[in-house]
């Protein structure tokens, strides 16, 4: 049975969903997106995707495709038809149509499409094994912290860690560690701190991430935003990546070294449940 898909306010068979060959979107990657991961049908700090929406949007000079309230009732509307428990929400924004031109249109209408995901997002084999990750350079923009549909370095970044065998990426620039392929990266010291990168031009304010360190500071855990290298990353007790639709994954090797005894530790493992419990009773 094909999904229903949300295009420019229908809800259409996937097959039938299509957008025009001179979309923004298409051409230059001139479209951002979000995605909010959906557990016993609710969705999870969807408030603080659209949120980030917003900003990508204005960052770009881009109108709003629809208001909050029609984005999150076509969100609940889709959900519904595809009876969707368990998985993820893919929601993009384009600048629209016009003639290809590098200069940004005054008077394109902003296009809004979304499909779902069906994924097995509460117990992967990657929470009980952790995943293996291999560092790459960062070869993106200088604008990461905008989520747009530009992501080709992070699709290569992905590619080189499948070839190696590996899980994933961590990108690196200048010695240091900004993010993964698709997530925030973490460390825990020898004295028990987590260490993540401050938010910056250089990486995606991850939504995940934001909660999670809310989670830190209210348990009273040692934190510390800044750089770390991959050095720092090998000597560490644990490593962890979070993201919308992996929550917490522990991180058990970089580079081939093993993190802290290889298996997966404790403060992430702890932090995937209490962001679980916490997220899930916010959206209900
Ligand atoms: N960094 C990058 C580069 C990403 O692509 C993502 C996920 N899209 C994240 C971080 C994590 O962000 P979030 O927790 O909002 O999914």
């Amino acid at each position: 049975m094909s999904r229903t898909v949300y295009v420019n306010g229908e809800f259409v068979a996937e097959e039938n969903a299509k957008i025009s060959v001179f979309d923004r979107g298409f051409l230059f990657a001139d479209s951002v997106y979000e995605v909010s991961s959906v557990l016993d049908g609710q969705l999870i700090d969807n408030e603080g995707h659209l949120k980030r929406l917003h900003r990508s949007l204005t960052e770009l000079g881009m109108r709003a495709p629809a208001s909050d309230a029609d984005i999150v009732s076509a969100q609940v509307e889709l959900l519904k038809r595809n009876n969707l428990q368990e998985g993820a929400i893919y929601l993009q924004a384009t600048r629209g149509t016009a003639e290809r031109d590098f200069a940004i249109p005054k008077d394109s209408t902003p296009g809004l499409v979304m499909f779902t995901q069906e994924k097995n997002l509460r117990n992967p084999p990657q929470v009980k094994n952790g995943i293996s990750v291999v560092s790459v350079p960062d070869i993106r923009w200088k604008r990461r912290d905008i989520k747009t549909t530009g992501l080709l370095a992070q699709s290569m970044a992905k590619q080189s860690a499948a070839d190696a065998g590996a899980d994933d990426a961590w990108m690196v620039e200048e010695g240091y560690v900004t993010e993964g392929s698709s997530n925030n990266a973490f460390i825990v010291d020898a004295s028990g701190k987590i260490i993540t990168r401050h938010l910056g031009n250089e990486i995606l304010p991850g939504i995940t991430r934001s909660a999670v360190l809310a989670l830190v500071k209210s348990d009273n855990i040692a934190l510390e935003e800044r750089p770390f290298t991959v050095a720092e990353a090998k000597v560490a007790q644990e490593a962890f990546i979070t993201s919308a639709t992996t929550f917490v994954w522990p991180v058990t090797s970089i580079d081939g070294t093993s993190i802290g005894d290889g298996k997966p530790g404790p403060i992430a493992t702890r932090l995937r449940e209490v962001y679980l419990q916490t997220a899930l009773g916010r959206s209900a």
